[in-house]
């Protein structure tokens, strides 16, 4: 069971910032922007490689949910950026997909 699991079950606390049936957005604990929100789907997924065709509606509502979020956040002046890391080459720690939210400064190109 991930740390994300946990989140959703309520075991553990975080600063949630949206929740519906499929999905939940919460505040990372080390944030590496002035707003870096987690977006994860309720259904377990290792991770961006692990999806399937039956995921095709799930995948497109992590979209939406994420422009809506950083919506909320009020990031959408400046722009954003959405990160999903896939595996150990990139940098995917967490094996219950995500998708970083991340605002409220300039990002740099490449990434590290
Ligand atoms: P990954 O490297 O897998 O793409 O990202 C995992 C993210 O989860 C990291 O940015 C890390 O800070 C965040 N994270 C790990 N454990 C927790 C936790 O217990 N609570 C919250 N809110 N974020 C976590």
């Amino acid at each position: 069971m991930t740390v994300f699991r946990k989140i959703i079950d309520r075991e553990i606390p975080a600063d949630i910032v949206y929740e519906d049936e499929y999905c939940l957005a919460f505040r990372d604990v080390n944030p590496q922007a002035p707003t870096h929100i987690l977006l994860i789907p309720k259904q377990e997924i290792s991770s961006l490689a692990g999806i399937t065709g039956d995921d095709h509606s799930l995948m497109g509502h992590l979209l939406l949910k994420a422009a809506e979020v950083a919506r909320s956040q009020g990031l959408e002046e400046n722009g954003y950026r959405v990160v999903i890391n896939v595996g150990s080459d990139g940098g995917q720690e967490v094996y219950h997909l995500h998708l970083h939210v991340l605002g409220g400064r300039a990002m740099t190109w490449p990434p590290g």
